[in-house]
């Protein structure tokens, strides 16, 4: 009779239970440990990389197991240098993930779901529907294949991450939450938390939960307005996440971590281009200590959206910091390649 192993992925074990699988086959305990490190520490994509590991046992090995590691398909460098990647999953369905250089820093920009189901009117990704979560090893690899890169495109080490490739990480908050304790761990990739921004629609409830959870990384609110007409207009999730709820959940987070939020906000000619909206703005960012990212809108190909004019956005500009709030104009990066924030559609 054949005996047939059903190959399990190695990286859904946690360091206890690879302890026990080499226990159990007679191997000693710290080669769990050896293990572990060239999964996570070195991210090795086979086992013969294992080079501290008898052959025996790295035959033994890839008897029982597999390393599911996402594939870089697609590198597209803009003439900017930001590089977009198109990173295709162990079932096949493809993500993209950026990163993005600036003089001081090198930034991951990934993604936490296949697709979203946010349906924000001004996003390409919305148009993609959502099809599944990423899994904590899935987005922890889109974060080394641009850590790599950054070392071998710029000779420099991958400096931020931010959450605001596709998908929403608070939808598929507790694989974003174990990719982010992998990121951070000295068996991981040992980076501090502070370099990270989470970066969400604003879902109330789960901003509580971060709270409750005491995580230590920053927190980004894709705001786009303050009024709940308009907002509930471009952002469905609105209807169910007005913005005195999402002020309230503000104000716990901030007692309980003492962390600022970060507002993004694309000011759209026709939609939130007025004094009111900027007003409304200036109020909401007093809720709790709050910087400002004034982000330029990235057409999408229909044209209902335009970015709003040179003045529009310096009244905004003035109103804001003339009464103590830091704000930033983000000019974008990776257009001409659709790496730009709200461009990730698969469209390659
Ligand atoms: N779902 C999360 C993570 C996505 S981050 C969130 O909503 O925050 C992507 C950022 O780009 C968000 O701030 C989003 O509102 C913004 N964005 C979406 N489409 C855009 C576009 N066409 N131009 C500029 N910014 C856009």
């Amino acid at each position: 009779m054949v005996e047939t192993v059903s190959k399990r992925d190695i990286r859904k074990l946690k360091l206890d239970e690879l302890k026990e699988f080499f226990v159990q086959h007679g191997e000693k305990a710290f080669r769990a440990q050896q293990v572990y490190e060239w999964l996570w520490n070195k991210s090795a994509k086979s086992f013969d990389q294992m080079t501290n590991l008898s052959i025996g046992l790295r035959d033994m090995l890839k008897e029982h197991f597999t390393i599911n590691h996402i594939k870089v398909d697609n590198m597209q460098r803009s003439s900017d240098g930001t590089i977009k990647n198109a990173v295709t999953l162990f079932d096949g369905m493809v993500v993209e993930s950026v990163l993005i250089p600036t003089e001081k820093r090198i930034t991951a920009c990934v993604s936490s779901q296949v697709g979203c189901s946010l349906a924000c009117k001004f996003c390409a990704t919305a148009r993609l529907k959502r099809q599944r979560n990423l899994t904590p090893d899935e987005i922890y690899d889109q974060v080394v294949a641009i850590k790599e890169q950054a070392e071998l495109f710029f000779g420099r080490p991958l400096t931020n991450i931010v959450f605001m490739g596709m998908g929403e990480p608070l939808l598929n908050y507790s694989n974003v939450i174990s990719a982010i304790e992998k990121i951070t761990s000295q068996k991981g990739l040992n980076m501090a938390s502070k370099r990270i921004t989470v970066s969400t629609v604003g879902i109330a409830k789960m901003i509580m939960k971060m709270a409750d959870d005491g995580v230590k990384f920053n927190l980004a609110v894709s705001l786009h307005s303050a009024l709940d007409k308009t907002r509930s207009s471009i952002m469905p999730i609105n209807d169910t996440n007005p913005l005195d709820e999402l002020a309230d959940a503000l104000r716990y987070w901030y007692d309980k971590t003492k962390r600022k939020v970060t507002y993004e906000y694309v000011v759209w000619r026709g939609i939130n281009d007025t004094e009111e909206h900027a007003r409304a703005l200036l109020k909401f960012s007093k809720v709790i200590p709050s910087k400002v990212n004034l982000i330029e809108y990235n057409p999408i190909d229909d044209g209902e959206f335009q970015q709003a004019s040179t003045e529009a956005l310096e009244m905004y500009m003035h109103l804001l910091e003339s009464h103590g709030v830091t704000t930033r104009i983000r000019k974008s990066r990776g257009k001409d390649i659709d790496a730009a924030c709200g461009q990730l559609a698969n469209k390659s």
